[in-house]
């Protein structure tokens, strides 16, 4: 089949458990390739398991498990979440995985190698394990990682380098062009102000002894194992056949849609294309970039005690008003906020209330009318949604089918229908019910459960009055 879509999720690091701006990825992803194959596309979403930096070697220690204990017992929480959210990931690729991860690893290594893009130098910086990366001083605020706010340590090792320079004007006319489509435009300028002041190589190993013999190694050369970053962007590849099976990896790369969070740009952007281009790969076509998930207007942080917990407002709300809170309230290309009120808000005002609103009215309507419906289903998307999917605004196309959840409540107190009887009854009744079908329809990318509940409840021929989908809290 040709008509593929293929979406990965960013590969998370599993030296924590999964937060709340995991979640919005998830769901915003799940979203994105629920609709595709609604229009007819197949569709394959990815994730996976980060697992072979410093860091997941460092919160082992500091828990006393093995690093491979640590990535079992996440890599099981950030599965469940997934399942709990409802998000379909059909291929989770784990960075710890021999047969299925490693090989292609050390293909991408060895193809790169070839091109003289991989030589070895000594090399000294400032070395933060948060972002498993080198500062230089000046990137440095008060001496401080600005992501973490502490203070990296000075490295001095003999690393292999990947030749990142000599890819420069490639990138950046892939970019700007938007052969290499990076969404939202803020972004892509910001991609482009990166490269601006020129490409460094960048350090694509680790010594063995700092890594604690932890991690993939350096094809030919055992003392060295491969940085986390190279290793884990090629999981996009490797969770479609890469290394492994040609035919299955021809089949779906490239990417036509790798989704990250802003803090991740210039891996995916700048590193991961330059490292394609070395190895003359075909590239992805697009990367959506979405913001930071805030609690209560701050960066959620454990000393600041507003951490929300993703499983406790699933387990507490359901899945799709989590969803619905996620992909409707956190703009798809900015940051966005989380906070209990709001949430309860949202809920009583669209879910109880809007949706669940009118569904019961008509289901109600319909069963006392006594007439039987003929089952017709919605011919597809409208165009005001399909508009604000192609641009990856998940949350304007909600606010679209929002607004006709409010048009058809307005039209029921127009027709004012519990008046009506016979023939007229009958056709205004029709049209309440087509209506319905429509947003059970569109629905169905973001929230899949009560999609399926509200397009089997009208499915017709009779139709019957059902317990609410969102009872009140
Ligand atoms: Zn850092």
């Amino acid at each position: 089949m040709d008509k593929k879509y293929y979406i990965t999720a960013a590969i998370p690091y599993v030296n924590g458990l999964p937060h709340g701006g995991h979640a919005l990825e998830f769901v915003q992803c799940d979203a994105i390739a629920r609709y595709q194959k609604l229009l007819g596309y197949e569709a394959l979403l990815i994730s996976g398991s980060d697992e072979n930096g410093l860091k997941i070697v460092q919160a082992a220690e500091e828990k006393g498990f093995s690093p491979k204990q640590l990535a079992d017992k996440n890599t099981k929480a950030f599965r469940d979440l997934v399942k709990l959210l409802n998000v379909r990931i059909d291929v989770w690729r784990r960075g710890s995985d021999r047969k299925l991860h490693w090989p292609g690893t050390w293909k991408l290594w060895k193809i790169c190698e070839k091109r003289g893009d991989i030589y070895k130098k000594n090399y000294g910086g400032f070395y933060c394990v948060g972002c498993e990366d080198f500062y230089t001083k000046k990137d440095l605020v008060d001496g401080k990682c600005p992501e973490h706010l502490i203070e990296p340590e000075w490295v001095e090792e003999e690393n292999y380098f990947f030749r990142l320079s000599r890819y420069q004007n490639q990138i950046e006319r892939l970019v700007a062009s938007e052969k290499l489509s990076i969404i939202p435009t803020t972004r892509k300028r910001e991609a482009l102000a990166f490269m601006k002041d020129g490409l460094q190589d960048f350090s694509i190993s680790r010594s063995r002894e700092r890594a604690k013999q932890w991690g993939i190694p350096v094809p030919g050369d055992p003392n060295q194992v491969v940085y986390t970053w190279f290793d884990a962007l090629n999981i996009y590849q490797t969770a479609v056949g890469w290394g492994f099976d040609e035919r299955l990896w021809k089949k779906w790369w490239p990417a036509d849609l790798h989704v990250i969070g802003k803090g991740i740009l210039r891996f995916h952007a700048v590193y991961w294309i330059g490292m394609l281009l070395s190895a003359e790969l075909p590239l992805p076509r697009s990367i959506l970039v979405h913001g930071y998930l805030t609690s209560g207007g701050h960066k959620m942080s454990k000393s600041l005690g507003n951490v929300v917990d993703p499983f406790k407002v699933v387990e507490e709300y359901g899945a799709d008003a989590t969803r619905y809170y996620l992909l409707r309230e956190i703009p798809t290309h900015g940051d966005g906020d989380f906070t209990f009120r709001r949430f309860k808000q949202l809920y009583a005002a669209d879910l109880a209330n809007g949706l669940g609103n009118i569904i019961s009215r008509i289901a109600k309507l319909c069963e006392n009318s006594g007439f039987t419906f003929a089952p017709d289903l919605p011919p597809g998307f409208r165009s005001e949604v399909v508009k604000h999917m192609e641009s990856y605004r998940l949350d304007l196309a909600l606010a679209e089918i929002w607004k006709k959840i409010s048009d058809v409540d307005t039209l029921i107190e127009q027709q004012r229908p519990w008046e009506l009887s016979g023939k007229t009854l009958k056709s205004v009744l029709t049209e309440l019910v087509a209506h319905i079908r429509q947003i059970g329809f569109e629905l169905q990318p973001f929230l899949p459960d009560t999609a399926s509940a509200v397009l089997k409840l009208f499915s017709g021929p009779k139709i019957s009055a059902a317990k609410p989908l969102f009872p009140r809290l």
